[in-house]
């Protein structure tokens, strides 16, 4: 067969929102998609959550339901809307001076449009489900990149979950196109680096974060379902504390997941003394400890890991016309902007709108008969050289914003300048 009529394999490497999102617009395009996953099927019931106690609420915005809109997958939306609870803007909590519990409500948006919370988990299960209805896409869980040559389009994995010991048993995979979704320490970018000049930059920040748990509320028969949600389900709740901050995000089904962000010295100096907690809470993030019960409150804190947040540029994204790096894998952001996997599905978008662009221009039959005819490669090539060099610079961006995002969190949400632009601007 003809080079350019030619069915293109393309290959992810790891299943996430990202990796899955992209699998699905790559198959949407005819080719033959492979999909290699570290990690055991998510949608298997033993499978651990990655780095997570239980699965983190996301907000999906604007720029990450464009990108699921542009997926030509018309029912897909639809099943992703029915699990997620709109959140119109956040909610800060704190005390007036006479002691008493205070709700102040910022609206996202001065026309109404809302944010949506999504479990990543469930989000990431919808993907899959979506992708197992295609018939040109293989899943390969269990399987980890260990190598890639970037010249010669192959890439190697170890398959099982390794035994102390044992060597794991290693595959060659030949492909035309790589797309390396892996996550913030991503195993493709750290050979793409090895065939190009890639500028590196990671930041660990000095805050950790840590994952707490509100009950649902019973409901009994005859009340309103929405009364399962102890504290208002569309809002962002916040709990400001100028130098860490608390947070709940509402689930479906009526529980909310918590975080606290704090510098690593007070997670420190708090895990000498847990039994401090429940005071803790009372002095920076009142009212919590009407929603978590004291124990659970110093269970979760003891129990649940303490994880750190990383912040990584890199440019260019790609190397030639054989691989691209998306989402986390190109650009990990700290969680304040909430756009770190938003800003992946957009990578996505970005990505075929270049790769669309080159592909009509690849004559179908009969192919040209001049030697220098351009091949599919050389078109890919041009499109991911375009893809870089638009995408990073909004990538670096948004980078920012989101470590900027975390002063107006945790204390800029309460300062009456701040305060006062607000409402100016709902004016
Ligand atoms: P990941 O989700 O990291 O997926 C990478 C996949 O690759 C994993 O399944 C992994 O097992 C696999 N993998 C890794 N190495 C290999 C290998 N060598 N071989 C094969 N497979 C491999 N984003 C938002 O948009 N909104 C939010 O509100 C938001 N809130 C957040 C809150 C917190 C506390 C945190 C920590 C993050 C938050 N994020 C949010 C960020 C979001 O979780 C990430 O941006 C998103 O999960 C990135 O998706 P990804 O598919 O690129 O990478």
């Amino acid at each position: 067969m003809a080079e350019h009529n030619k069915i293109q394999k393309t290959i992810v490497v790891g299943a996430g929102p990202v990796g899955a999102l992209a699998a699905l617009y790559t198959a949407q395009r005819g080719h033959d998609v492979e999909v290699y996953e570290l990690r055991n099927d998510l949608r298997d019931p033993s499978t651990t959550p990655l780095n997570f106690t239980k699965s983190i609420n996301l907000a999906l915005s604007e720029r990450g339901i464009n990108a699921l809109k542009h997926s030509s997958r018309p029912s897909l939306l639809g099943k992703i809307f029915a699990e997620t609870v709109p959140l119109a803007g956040r909610m800060i909590h704190g005390k007036n001076s006479a002691g008493q519990l205070t709700e102040q409500s910022q609206a996202y948006d001065i026309h109404g449009r809302t944010n949506y919370a999504a479990d990543r988990g469930g989000l990431n299960k919808l993907l899959l489900d979506e992708l197992e209805t295609m018939p040109n896409i293989r899943f390969f869980f269990n399987h980890k990149l260990t190598g890639a040559d970037f010249k010669n389009n192959k890439a190697w994995f170890t398959r099982g979950k390794s035994t102390p010991g044992k060597c794991d048993e290693e595959i060659e995979i030949d492909f035309d196109f790589l797309i390396g979704a892996d996550g913030a320490h991503s195993a493709v970018r750290y050979h793409l680096m090895k065939y190009t000049r890639m500028d590196y930059q990671q930041e660990y920040i000095d805050t950790l974060w840590c994952e707490f748990h509100i009950d649902a509320k019973e409901v009994l028969p005859g009340e309103d379902p929405e009364s399962r949600f102890r504290i208002d389900p569309n809002h962002l709740h916040i709990w400001p504390g100028k130098n860490f901050m608390f947070i709940a995000i509402a689930s479906f089904d009526g529980s909310f997941t918590c975080t606290l962000f704090m510098p690593s010295a007070h997670f420190t100096h708090l895990s000498t003394t847990p039994d401090t907690l429940p005071e803790f809470f009372d002095t920076y993030f009142p009212g919590v400890t009407s929603l978590i019960p004291r124990q659970d409150l110093i269970a979760s804190f003891t129990s649940n890991p303490h994880l750190p947040l990383i912040s990584i540029k890199c440019s260019p994204f790609h190397y030639s016309s054989s691989a691209v790096i998306l989402g986390d894998a190109a650009h990990a952001m700290v969680p304040f902007y909430g756009q770190g996997m938003n800003a992946g599905f957009e990578d996505v978008f970005v990505l075929f709108k270049f790769l669309d662009k080159y592909s009509p221009l690849i004559p179908t039959t009969p192919p040209l008969p001049f030697p220098t005819f351009p091949t599919l490669a050389s078109f890919r090539a041009k499109a991911l050289a375009e893809y870089s060099k638009q995408r990073t610079e909004d990538a670096h961006a948004i980078n920012d914003l989101a470590l900027q995002n975390y002063k107006e969190m945790r204390a800029d949400v309460t300062s009456p300048l701040y305060l006062a632009r607000k409402w100016l601007e709902e004016k």
